[in-house]
C-alpha cells in the first residue's frame, strides 16, 4: 500500500516559531561553553605524558561533544538570519553541492548516490536554505537505509516548475508515520532532533514551493520539492 501527502504549507506556524525562538536561543547559549570544554580535552590529549588508555577516552569525549555540536547545529538552522538574502538559483548547482557535503556519510552506510540533471532549472530563494533543506532530506535518505542502498536525486522542469527528486531504497514511512512528518520534535530515531523535516517544510514553503511525499513501508520514498521557476515569478 502506497502513501501519498501534499504539504502545501507549514501548520502550526505559531506553535513553530515559539519553539524555533527557544530553540535557538538555548543553543547559542550552550555553545560557547562547549567549545571551551572542547578546547581543554583537546589539550589534555596531545599531552604526551597521557596514558594511552586515556588518550582514547579523551577520543570519545571529542567525539561525543562533535555529536552534541552537531545536535545543536541542527536547532541554529531554525533560527532566522537577520538577513534573508534571496537570489537567483541555478538548481543543479545546489544540488550538486549537497550530494557532494553528503557523500562521504553515503559511504561509510555502504549507500550509492546518483544523480540525473535532465534540465537546469532555475528558481529564485536563500541558496544556503536550499541546500540545508537538501541536505536534511538526503541525511534522513541515508538513515533510511541501514543495510545499504541507492539515494537518487534527480532534477527536471515541469511545466512552470522546478522539480527536485530525492529517491531511496529505505523502510519507508507508513500512512501515520507520514502524517506525523515535519511536526516538531517527531522522530523515529534514538538520536535523532526531529527538527529536520521542519526546516525542510518551512524553507520550501517560503519559497512559495511544495513538498510531495511517496512511500511504501519496506521499499523507499521518494520526496518530490517543487519550486515556481524563476522566469515566471518576474
Ligand atoms: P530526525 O531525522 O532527527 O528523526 P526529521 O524531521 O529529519 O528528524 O525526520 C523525522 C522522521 O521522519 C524520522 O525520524 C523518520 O522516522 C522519518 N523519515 C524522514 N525521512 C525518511 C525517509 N527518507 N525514509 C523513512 N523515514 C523517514
Ligand atoms: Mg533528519
Amino acid at each position: 500500500q502506497r502513501h501519498m501527502v501534499l504539504k502545501r504549507e507549514m501548520e502550526g506556524m505559531e506553535q513553530m516559531k515559539l519553539v524555533s525562538e527557544l530553540a535557538a536561543s538555548i543553543a547559542h547559549e550552550i555553545r560557547n561553553p562547549m567549545t571551551v570544554v572542547r578546547g581543554f580535552i583537546q589539550m589534555f590529549q596531545s599531552d604526551e605524558k597521557v596514558d594511552p588508555k586515556n588518550r582514547n577516552y579523551y577520543s570519545i569525549m571529542l567525539k561525543e561533544l562533535d555529536r552534541a555540536q552537531f545536535i545543536i547545529t541542527d536547532y541554529l538552522s531554525l533560527a532566522k538570519p537577520q538577513k534573508e538574502e534571496e537570489e537567483v538559483i541555478q538548481v543543479n548547482q545546489v544540488a550538486s553541492a549537497a550530494i557532494e557535503v553528503i557523500t562521504p556519510f553515503a559511504n561509510l552506510n555502504s549507500i550509492c548516490v546518483n544523480s540525473t540533471f535532465e534540465d537546469e532549472p532555475v528558481i529564485y530563494g536563500n541558496v544556503g536554505k536550499l541546500q540545508q533543506c537538501l541536505i536534511n532530506i538526503f541525511k534522513n535518505a541515508i538513515e533510511a537505509m541501514p543495510n545499504g542502498g541507492t539515494l537518487h536525486v534527480s532534477t527536471s522542469v515541469k511545466k512552470d516548475k522546478a522539480v527536485i527528486e530525492i529517491m531511496d531504497t529505505g523502510i519507508g514511512m507508513s500512512k501515520e508515520e507520514l502524517d506525523r512528518l515535519g511536526k516538531p520534535f517527531y522522530t523515529t530515531k534514538s538520536k535523532g532532533t526531529g527538527l529536520g523535516m521542519m526546516v525542510c517544510f518551512s524553507i520550501i514553503s517560503n519559497m512559495e514551493g511544495s513538498i510531495l511525499v511517496d512511500s511504501k513501508v519496506g521499499s523507499g520514498t521518494t520526496f518530490q520539492i517543487i519550486v515556481p521557476l524563476y522566469n515566471n515569478n518576474y
